[in-house]
């Protein structure tokens, strides 16, 4: 992909085969909502072993949480799409289990999980 081979000449490395689970913060204050919050590590698991990125004062991490293309389910005009997930399972995917992981360490994370859960149980995706 040319985008790709442009990022790779400019020295970027592209990971396989690896799930983000969880960054190691360093909050500034004790309540981890107010001040600086400072990703000292990303945490990674290959072929089911933890590893560990560490991060130095000069980097930037940019996180989406969740994938809009992972979590899409297809439905047609005559099939209604399958939610393969209950409320048990939910949260399972490899996005949302960043995100709860994350939600773990700070309120603020918690807050914009819960208006994510909120967006689905009004779109009814919670049904089972
Ligand atoms: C049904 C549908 C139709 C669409 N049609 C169009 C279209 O016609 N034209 C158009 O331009 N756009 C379309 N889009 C939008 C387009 O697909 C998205 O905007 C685009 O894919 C977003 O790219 P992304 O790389 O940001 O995220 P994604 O494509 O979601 O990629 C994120 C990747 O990160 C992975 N990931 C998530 N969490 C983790 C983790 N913790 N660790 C490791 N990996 C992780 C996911 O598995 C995924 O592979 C459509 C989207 C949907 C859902």
């Amino acid at each position: 992909m040319p985008l790709q081979n442009y990022l790779k000449d400019k020295g970027v490395q592209f990971q396989y085969d690896t799930l983000v689970t969880d960054l190691d913060i360093e909050f500034e204050h004790a309540d981890k909502v107010t001040g600086t919050k400072k990703v000292k590590a990303i945490i990674t698991e290959k072929a089911s072993e933890q590893t560990t990125i560490p991060m130095g004062s000069n980097d930037y991490v940019i996180v989406t949480t969740g994938s809009m293309t992972e979590d899409t389910r297809y439905g047609d005009d005559h099939t209604a799409p399958t939610l393969d997930f209950t409320k048990d399972t939910m949260g399972q995917s490899s996005g949302w289990k960043v995100w709860n992981n994350l939600a773990k360490q700070s309120a603020v994370l918690v807050i914009q999980k819960n208006l994510i859960s909120m967006w689905i149980n009004l779109l009814g995706c919670r049904r089972r």
